[in-house]
């Protein structure tokens, strides 16, 4: 890939797109949609998914509808229903009046299953689901009919009529295709259509005991909404002939869309599965679906992701028909490239050494003038204030300090960023020979860390004034497992044992006084050290909570350079 020229070739189903529409089908017309079930919070992994699908009704002045897949009453949701359109939103992108649900159509859906069952295109099929799973053969051998299949269409009408009723228990009875038992393709052995489940649906509660198969709603879904592509990940390639089967055989549907499969995204040193998502939040080994270390678009929102980042990433992993896996690495570099253009700048503090200018006069206070982003005028300044007791970055000084290190040390001048150059001058150290504190001088001649006599100092560091600055909570992130692949249980160790036990740290430390204020959800580049957030969760009036978004560097790159 190459970065400097994101999606500059069609992809492959661009090129599907603009030969339909030259070719006048569907008349010319895009229409998509992204159909997420409702069993989960959405992740990055569904984010490709938008994008595509509501950047291609943008780009083609299309349509793209928002449909919740909600078949499967047991594990839906109201929340995820929710989640899922907050998401969406905040993405960026808009499904207008067109938010549908497949529970919508349960009506229709059966209307149809009885004209298949009319057309002796589908029986109800009286084997336990044990019996199905071992009749249907294997991808070499093929299946054994039902002895139901040859049912008359009386029956079937009568059964799958009865089954709607509530008749029969679940798993008695289910309605399947009439297709062929001998297909090389085995999702075209007769596939299930409907499954008895009596359970409380959460949006039509307990009006249905019969609920339709993905395979089956999923299709008619699309028809009934005239979409003309139907873009799905790869796994359903081969569920596409049963798609064009089931559409093929009904009366009534305005279109017949045509599925279109392309690779899922994958990411390192994270999962994707929502069931396994489910898992760490049930089993709270994260704070939520939200918890900043989630995969999920909520856990990146709250963390300090920006949709414009998603939306860039989306762009340059482009669409393929390949599985590949994407460094995580490439979303950082689109995040660090966004908000190093909007991210206000500030300092902060995460492990204060104290040190005191013994020059600088007891209880005096001067504020400098420091521009809020060092390129971008239009951001403004603000007031920070200095005193004679300050807070430096514990790495910042060094008693013994190698060749290249430019920073403070008993030898070394260095800069205050914006205020004065300072000098060392003694280390005050604890009974274990910790250092507690410096005590330096300042050059007043060197006001705003200019230097009129034209030394040069190489360094210049980060402060905070003692008396002034805001003790805040900040929280380090780590990748959230230390394997690359933690989905890959090829080994037999289940994902969570690859959990990284040092993804959060919790410090305090200190910031400028002037982000006592700061918004929950605001962002800002605390000076050499990385790009921060206001959790919008824990954060109270005048005490805000800082997420690292993420570091200023790859530094995972640099120590993996170094093994
Ligand atoms: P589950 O993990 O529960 O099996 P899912 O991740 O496929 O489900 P859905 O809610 O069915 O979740 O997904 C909605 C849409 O997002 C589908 O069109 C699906 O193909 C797409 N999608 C899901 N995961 C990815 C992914 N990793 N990359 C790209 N698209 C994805
Ligand atoms: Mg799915």
């Amino acid at each position: 890939m190459n970065p400097s020229e994101p999606s500059a070739s069609l992809d492959f189903i661009r090129q599907i797109i603009e030969q339909d529409r030259s070719a006048g089908k569907n008349g010319g017309r895009v229409h998509t949609r992204f159909p997420p079930e409702p069993n989960g919070y959405l992740h990055i992994g569904h984010a490709k998914s938008i994008c595509l699908n509501f950047g291609l009704a943008k780009r083609y002045q299309g349509k793209c509808n928002l449909r919740f897949d909600d078949t499967n009453p047991t594990r839906e949701d109201v929340e995820y229903v929710e989640s899922i359109q907050e998401d969406v939103r905040w993405l960026g992108f808009d499904w207008e009046n067109r938010m549908f649900f497949a529970s919508d159509y349960f009506e229709k859906l059966y209307q149809f299953a009885v004209q298949l069952i009319q057309k002796g295109k589908a029986y109800v099929c009286d084997l336990t689901a044990e019996q199905f799973k071992s009749d249907r053969g294997t991808p070499t051998s093929p299946g054994r009919e039902s002895p139901h299949r040859n049912r008359s269409i009386e029956e079937n009408l009568d059964l799958f009529r009865r089954m709607r009723a509530g008749e029969f228990a679940d798993g008695a009875r289910t309605l399947r295709a009439r297709i062929d038992m001998a297909s090389p393709n085995i999702h075209m052995r007769d596939p299930a259509l409907y499954r008895i489940r009596h359970a409380t649906h959460h949006r039509t509660g307990g009006q249905w005991c019969i609920y339709p198969t993905y395979d089956y709603a999923h299709c008619i879904s699309d028809a009934l909404e005239s979409i003309t592509h139907s873009i799905c990940t790869l796994e359903f390639e081969v569920h596409r002939p049963l798609y064009d089967w089931i559409l093929d055989q009904l009366d009534g549907l305005p279109c017949h869309p045509q599925q279109i499969e392309f690779a899922r995204l994958n990411l390192t040193y994270t999962v994707m599965s929502k069931r396994k998502l489910l898992q760490l939040v049930e089993e709270k080994q994260v704070r939520g679906w939200d918890d900043p270390r989630m995969p999920t678009i909520a856990g990146l929102r709250r963390r300090g992701y920006t949709p414009e980042a998603i939306r860039e990433f989306c762009d340059r992993i482009g669409v393929a028909k390949r599985e590949n896996v994407i460094d995580m690495a490439l979303l950082d570099y689109c995040l660090r490239q966004d908000l190093e253009v909007r991210a206000r700048r500030a300092m902060g503090i995460l492990r204060p050494l104290k040190i005191v200018l013994t020059n600088y006069p007891e209880g005096q206070t001067e504020e400098f003038d420091i521009p809020n982003h060092p390129s971008d005028a239009a951001m403004g300044i603000r007031k920070v204030s200095f005193s004679r007791e300050l807070y430096i970055e514990q790495e910042d000084f060094r008693e013994d300090a190698p060749k290249k290190y430019f920073r403070l040390t008993p030898a070394q001048e260095v800069r205050l960023r914006s205020a004065y150059l300072i000098k060392c001058q003694k280390v005050i150290k604890d009974a274990t020979g910790k250092i507690t504190e410096l005590q330096c001088t300042y050059d007043p001649a060197t006001r705003g860390g200019n230097t009129p006599d034209g030394r040069k100092v190489k360094g210049t560091i980060h402060w905070v004034s003692a008396a002034h600055a805001l003790p805040a909570e900040i929280r380090l992130y780590d990748r959230l497992f230390t394997k690359e692949d933690p989905d890959n249980e090829s080994d037999g160790k289940d994902f969570k044992t690859h959990l990284n036990p040092n993804s959060l740290e919790v410090i305090q430390g200190f910031v400028e006084a002037g982000l006592r204020d700061a918004q929950p959800g605001s962002r800002f580049q605390f000076e050499r050290l990385g790009y921060f957030c206001v959790d919008s969760m824990d954060s109270k009036p005048g005490h805000p909570v800082f997420n690292r978004t993420v570091s200023l560097r790859d530094s995972w790159a640099k120590i993996e350079k170094k093994g």
